[in-house]
């Protein structure tokens, strides 16, 4: 049996088997090795691996980390900052948080609230940062040395409540308005990744990370300075334009280069 190293460029899963239990594990072709380490240890190149490979097709795929935090940053797109009441951040990113409870995996179901509570839930196709190290007061120029990997996060929006409320808690914080995965891709650049929104098989957001107002080492450094990041904090780097109102029965899905598909339904 051959250990497994991280290699320079490598997609990792989260998982739960047929009997219940979770592990990750690396992606290759449509198996995946089954690796009894934790997020620190694979971070670390310790892989734990006893030969035990699963079929992609034959296990859960799950969130593929468990956050201690997931930050988000808002407007960073100008279009999309214009099209939902702000201006787009130069100087600082808008700041807001999604509790733990608001995750769910690729595949998993994002179910809209009652229509007393909202009436206009929207998508927000993003690139999302997963920290591999503890970090305070980071400098930029070391910044990308803190990110682990990429993901895809969408982050789903009651838009009414964000336009009505004078923070934007309740609005982006519903139970299952944070689908994140399917997997983490190690050793891709953040800076430049393209990512498509659609909505029932009809693109409707299309950007660039490297349209963002400000740049990702940038709110690494920023957010660092607020808060300490944790390994498996997710920073999600904000959405382009073209974020629109998802009914029950939709299908969602979002694309970002190099990483893979994000895919949900509504309830
Ligand atoms: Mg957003």
């Amino acid at each position: 049996m051959v250990m497994p190293v991280l290699q320079k460029t490598q997609t990792i899963v989260r998982y739960q088997n047929y009997n219940g239990e979770v592990y990750y594990g690396i992606v290759e072709d449509d198996e995946i090795l089954q690796l009894s380490s934790t997020f620190t240890e694979i971070v670390n190149n310790e892989l734990k691996y006893d030969g035990v490979r699963v079929k992609y097709g034959n296990v859960k795929i799950l969130e593929p980390v468990a956050p201690s935090k997931v930050v988000n940053f808002g407007w960073t797109y100008a279009e999309h900052a214009k099209e939902t009441g702000g201006k787009a951040n130069l100087k600082e990113p808008f700041l807001f948080l999604k509790p733990a409870s608001s995750l769910i995996p690729n595949q998993g179901e994002i179910i809209l609230p009652s229509s007393d509570l909202t009436s206009q839930v929207e998508m927000e196709g993003e690139v999302a940062l997963v920290i591999g190290k503890r970090g305070k007061n980071i400098k930029e120029e070391e910044a990308l040395d803190y990110v682990f990997g990429c993901t895809i996060f969408n982050d789903v929006t009651a838009r009414d409540l964000t336009k009505a409320d004078p923070q934007f808690t309740r609005g982006k914080g519903f139970d299952t308005f944070g689908p994140l995965g399917p997997c983490i891709v190690k050793g891709i650049d953040p800076t430049n990744l393209r990512i498509v929104t659609t909505l029932n098989g009809k693109v409707v957001q299309e950007g660039n990370t490297n349209q963002m107002s400000l740049s990702i080492p940038f709110l690494i450094s920023w957010i660092s300075q607020v808060m300490t990041l944790e390994p498996g904090d997710v920073l999600a780097t904000g959405s382009p334009s073209g974020s629109c109102p998802m009914r029950s029965g939709d299908f969602v899905s979002v694309e970002v280069e190099n990483i893979g598909r994000l895919c949900n339904y509504v309830k």
